[in-house]
């Protein structure tokens, strides 16, 4: 599998744009596309989707995260390109429904395509991407609101977590994160640097652009 971060607060290529927000495009194989997140400004979002040749009409699920502006932000100019056909992953707690027919809302944890799984949502506010693969279990998190370990925790209903991508805000309890074989901490991460220094063999670098081949 593979992901590529579209949307970031920082960008690793220069012909991208960074902006506060998050958004990845996951690619499983044997499926099509999962756009994770929006960002906060469709323009950007489709901007960088299209300086990385991702075609938004390609793209037939999006699974939302959780109900904030910066990860909800394009999620009607995606759907105004896109068109008809999309199933949209949403968590209860989601308020700016659009109409689509394949609105999907989750509670629980569930798996919602084969070997990919939502954590349902966690403290009411936050649902995670969970994708199995051969080397263990790949999360992806918004901004991590119900606390890393409360989503690792849930993630492993399915498996033994392998690589985590995405916003961790505050957490701290770094502790938590031994045994991951790959960590991205980006977007709204604060504390990137201890994570780094305390593990760098499987740290990597976020921002927009980067693709990460799993
Ligand atoms: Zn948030
Ligand atoms: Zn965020």
């Amino acid at each position: 599998m593979r992901i590529t971060l579209l949307y970031d607060n920082t960008t690793s290529r220069q012909d991208l744009e960074a902006d506060w927000g998050f958004s990845c495009l996951v690619e499983v194989e044997g499926s099509s596309p999962m756009l994770f997140d929006t960002g906060a400004k469709g323009d950007i979002l489709l901007r960088n989707m299209g300086r990385l040749s991702v075609d938004p009409r390609s793209i037939s699920d999006v699974f939302i995260s959780h109900d904030h502006w910066d990860h909800t932000g394009g999620l009607n100019a995606f759907l105004d390109v896109k068109g008809s056909g999309i199933r949209l992953f949403v968590p209860r707690s989601f308020t700016g429904r659009p109409d689509v027919d394949g609105l999907k809302i989750i509670d629980g944890p569930e798996e919602i395509m084969e070997g990919v799984f939502s954590t349902g949502e966690l403290a009411g506010i936050e649902q995670s991407l969970v994708v199995n693969t051969e080397k263990g279990l790949v999360v992806v998190v918004g901004c991590s609101h119900p606390g890393v370990e409360s989503i690792l925790k849930a993630a492993s209903e399915f498996g033994t977590p392998y690589a985590l991508i995405g916003g961790l805000h505050g957490f701290n309890r770094f502790e938590v994160l031994k045994g991951l074989s790959l960590i991205c901490p980006c977007h709204c991460t604060q504390y990137q640097k201890e994570i780094f220094s305390l593990y760098p063999d499987v740290s990597i670098q976020g921002g927009a652009g980067r693709v990460i081949s799993l």
